[in-house]
């Protein structure tokens, strides 16, 4: 991981010091589950490069993310899905590492984060 935080719970999944559920992988993405679903399904997509926001982020990663959202959201089988990104504590952020929220849609219980 060529830009990493040891404080940062994303960075130490990306490393693996934490465990996840990983669904799927790229060079410079990382898909997997959220620990706290509001939906079956629910899953996160990461950078394995810390930035706190998409504006931080690097391009090349950034780039690498879209077909990884695309992939998972099709993979979820839900016609219908929610993909959310949160940057900065106002817009309810609350993990400081980007991530794409893939919240499939199966019933109107569903939630969103
Ligand atoms: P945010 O509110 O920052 O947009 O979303 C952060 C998301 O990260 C939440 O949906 C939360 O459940 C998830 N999350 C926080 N800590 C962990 C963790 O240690 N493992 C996993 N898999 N998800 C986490
Ligand atoms: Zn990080």
């Amino acid at each position: 991981m060529t830009h990493s935080d040891d404080k940062c719970i994303f960075c130490l999944i990306v490393k693996e010091t934490i465990p996840s559920l990983k669904v799927y992988e790229t060079e410079h993405s990382l898909a997997f589950l959220d620990i706290n679903p509001v939906s079956d399904g629910h899953t996160l997509v990461i950078p394995k490069y810390h930035a706190v926001t998409i504006t931080d982020l690097p391009d090349e990663y950034l780039a690498d993310i879209g077909p990884v959202v695309k992939k998972i959201a099709i993979a979820t089988g839900a016609t219908a899905y929610n993909v959310l990104q949160n940057n900065g504590k106002l817009a309810f952020q609350h993990v400081d590492h980007v991530h794409f929220h893939v919240i499939p849609k199966t019933n109107d219980k569903d939630g969103l984060v």
